[in-house]
């Protein structure tokens, strides 16, 4: 078992950091406060190429493994979450079902462009009445000839407001339950489509989340990704790998947060001393980065159980569960040692914290996480 990075990924992770440090960092509260992720900064990001890492370069990609990946996530949530989370959602969500499911034609089609940094991928699960029994969709997909037409909506849609291609889920058999759905590529301008006003949030809230109805889409029969009745498993698939996208998001809010409050602990006195003098403050320090780096290894071993070809189900669930956990527990601990300071949003912790909370909901809640590693339980 090998705990350190090779020389490639030690590069990119240096690549990523820069980038991060540089072009993300400075930018990163005034689009919270604005609620609007900057187009500029998303246009460079694919010019980077981070919208492509894991992916084959025949396909336009960067053909790095799914290690690099999460190093990209975790730089670039560091400085800022809502990045990471756009990246991830494109990545492992939109990108990989083409990547994983998509014919050669459906490849060259969607998948070059998308990795390649020219369109930006989203991916539609869950609706007004289906979150964590993705099974209970209403969202209908009925085969008329060539088409399939598309009645529903959809919520809550990370990356909707400026994506332009989409993977849907959707019923195409309601007799079957969760083996009557199927899954869509739809483009954003196709007709019937339309997606609503950024919902105001807690955290990320850079990141764009829409809701979006579908009323009357006719889409092509050659845009059904797999065979009618696979959506389901498409999608869960999907969201094992994008698990590891969000673990790797949460270490980046965690050791971002950490790093501001190590920083702000030297430089603050009170007493008569910098506070890092208490050992209450080293203490805790010492707890945060040691959380940090177990969850940081969870996610390296289902990623490169991933890479490996391996059954990375529960790893994944297990290193999101614990990493979103961490990265929750570390930020409201660096909000409390920078004190008012860390309330205020002069400092960018109070925003991590705020950032911290999404990790432990989307892609599946934390209790969905359990139910998924309790499944996987057997005596050892
Ligand atoms: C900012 C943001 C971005 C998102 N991005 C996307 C996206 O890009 N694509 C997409 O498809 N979805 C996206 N989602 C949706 C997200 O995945 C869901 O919100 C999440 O899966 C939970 O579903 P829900 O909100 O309907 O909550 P519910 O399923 O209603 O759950 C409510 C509570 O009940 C608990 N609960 C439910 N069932 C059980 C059970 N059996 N046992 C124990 N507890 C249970 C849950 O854990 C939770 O605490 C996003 C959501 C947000 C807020």
């Amino acid at each position: 078992m090998d705990f350190k990075l090779n020389k490639q990924q030690k590069l990119m992770q240096e690549l990523f950091r820069r980038f991060a440090e540089t072009e993300i960092k400075p930018l990163a509260r005034d689009m919270d406060e604005a609620e609007e992720y900057s187009m500029e900064l998303l246009h460079k990001m694919q010019a980077q190429g981070f919208f492509g890492i894991p992916f084959k370069k025949e396909y336009g990609g960067a053909g790095a493994d799914t290690l690099s990946y999460t190093l990209c996530i975790e730089e670039v949530s560091k400085v800022d979450a809502s990045s990471g989370v756009t990246i991830s959602v494109h990545t492992s969500l939109a990108a990989a079902c083409i990547h994983d499911y998509g014919t050669e034609e459906q490849r060259q089609e969607y998948l070059c462009p998308l990795v390649s940094g020219k369109t930006v991928g989203c991916f539609f699960l869950t609706e007004p009445n289906a979150g964590s029994d993705a099974s209970g969709l209403q969202t209908s997909a009925v085969r008329e000839g060539d088409e399939y037409i598309l009645n529903g909506s959809k919520m809550f849609t990370t990356n909707a407001g400026f994506a332009d291609t989409f993977i849907v889920i959707a019923v195409t058999d309601k007799a079957q339950g969760s083996e009557g759905l199927s899954a869509f590529i739809v483009q954003r301008d196709t007709p019937g489509l339309s997606i609503g006003a950024n919902i105001p949030r807690m955290g990320i809230r850079a990141a764009s989340n829409c809701e979006t109805s579908f009323e009357n889409v006719r889409v092509p029969a050659k845009n059904r990704l797999g065979s009618e009745g696979a959506g389901f498993s498409i999608a869960m698939h999907a969201l094992d790998g994008g698990r590891i996208g969000i673990a790797a998001q949460s270490v980046g809010i965690a050791q971002g947060a950490f790093n501001e409050a190590l920083q702000y602990v030297k430089e603050r006195k009170q007493f008569g001393r910098p506070i890092n003098a208490f050992q209450n403050t080293r203490f805790q320090l010492a707890d945060m980065q040691t959380k940090i780096d177990a969850a940081r290894l969870m996610v390296w071993r289902a990623a490169t159980m991933k890479d490996n070809g391996e059954n990375y189900a529960t790893a994944a669930a297990m290193c999101k569960l614990m990493a979103s956990e961490t990265a929750n527990d570390v930020t409201r601990k660096c909000v409390q040692l920078l004190g008012g300071y860390g309330y205020s949003r002069e400092y960018p912790v109070e925003r991590m914290m705020r950032d911290a909370k999404i990790t432990e909901i989307y892609e599946g809640t934390s209790e969905v996480m359990k139910m998924v590693i309790y499944g996987s339980l057997k005596s050892k």
